[in-house]
């Protein structure tokens, strides 16, 4: 066997059990390369026994290899990159995707390093080319550029962001394999739980409504308004860099290039300016509405509805129409998405 003939392995996060969704998006995009390649798609379950292995079969793995043990329930870098590296070196996949995840960027360079593997982080795309390697797309400068960067290490190695890629539509009748194999539990635990803490239920990436606050705002204080248009809509709040770097709100809540990236049916951005780097988390949003005083402001260029106005006048008028018509749109089916 050479170093190639493991196809190509999709590292499959879970988070309490539940496999994260961009396990099933990183599997949609490797069906697509494994068929120009003709190779078969693998994934690498990690986690505590009774996550169903088989959904990953149903979403496009030819093969799943499942490591149940509850030691996957903290997210220890150290005993996931042991096990994955031993697993790759078994395996030897030829390319190996993993979700731009808060863990999945935090996995992934030590686990390259421990391949003796090349990264490149935050693709927004992959392709195969004529020598049949991997083109790992990602943008550079700012999102200035869009670098392309071929590995000739193996397994060529991809951290890959939310919400790029497409899962395919589940189909329980394909036909696959689940392989249990035990886990590699040899080192100290790296990371101790002390207590678990309460965070927001909703992830900003899946939500249907985002009402954001950019430095427009003066006051950590004067969030309020923004939370409670986001409530009023159904939705939740995010937050320009510069919002989260003065500590108004927390990174979740940070949209943009080095934040997360949304795709909600409404964004409504507060005193948001419109730099690059924040076009670049949601400017695929259904429809865009931009609050700012300044009307050359760039974020007017991606907005549907744009209101040249001071938003301390503006978002209280927006709160009191909505509560006037009623209804939150995110509970009215998603209607405000485009293609809806
Ligand atoms: C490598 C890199 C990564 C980055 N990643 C991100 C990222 O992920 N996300 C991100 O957001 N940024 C990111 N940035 C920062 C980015 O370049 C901008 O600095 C940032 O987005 C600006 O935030 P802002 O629009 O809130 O502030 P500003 O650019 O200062 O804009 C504030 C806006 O508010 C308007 N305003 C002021 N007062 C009012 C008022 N009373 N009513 C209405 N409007 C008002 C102003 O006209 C202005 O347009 C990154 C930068 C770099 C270099």
């Amino acid at each position: 066997m050479n170093q190639q003939d493991g196809g190509i392995l999709v590292f499959a996060e879970q988070q309490n059990g539940k496999i994260h969704k961009i396990t099933y998006e990183l599997l949609g995009k490797a069906r697509e390369l494994a068929k120009k390649l003709a190779v078969p798609v693998s994934c690498a379950l990690l986690g505590p026994d009774g996550i169903s292995a088989w959904e990953l079969v149903y979403s496009g793995a030819d093969l799943v290899y499942y490591i149940a043990d509850d030691c996957f329930s903290v997210p220890d870098e150290i005993l996931y990159r042991q096990n994955l590296a031993d697993l790759i070196g078994r395996t030897r996949p030829q390319i190996c995707l993993i979700g731009a995840t808060s863990f999945g960027r935090s996995l992934a360079p030590g686990l390259a390093g421990a391949c003796k593997a090349g990264l490149t982080a935050d693709c927004t795309g992959l392709e195969i080319d004529e020598d049949g390697a991997l083109i790992q797309i990602r943008p550079a400068f700012s999102e200035n550029i869009l670098v392309h960067i071929k590995s000739s290490a193996m397994p060529q190695m991809a951290t890959v962001r939310y919400r790029e890629f497409d899962a395919l539509p589940r189909d329980a009748a394909r036909r696959g394999k689940v392989v249990n194999l035990a886990a590699k539990n040899s080192v100290d635990p790296f990371i101790k739980t002390i207590k678990r803490v309460r965070t927001n239920s909703t992830d900003i990436s899946d939500a249907k409504v985002v009402v954001a606050a950019g430095r427009g705002l003066k006051s950590a204080q004067d969030l309020g308004m923004i939370r409670e248009l986001a409530s009023l809509l159904g939705g939740v709040v995010g937050a320009s860099r510069q919002i989260v770097d003065d500590g108004f709100l927390s990174k979740e809540h940070q949209v943009g290039y080095s934040g997360a990236r949304v795709k909600p049916g409404l964004y409504v951005a507060c005193g948001i300016s419109g730099a690059p780097q924040h076009l670049a988390g949601m400017k695929d949003s259904g429809y865009i509405v931009a609050v700012n005083s300044d009307p050359s402001a760039p974020i007017f260029s991606v907005a549907d509805f744009g209101i040249v106005g001071d938003l301390y006048r503006v978002v209280p008028q927006m709160i009191t129409k909505t509560k006037a018509a009623g209804a939150p749109a995110a509970a009215a089916g998603g209607a405000m998405d485009r293609t809806g």
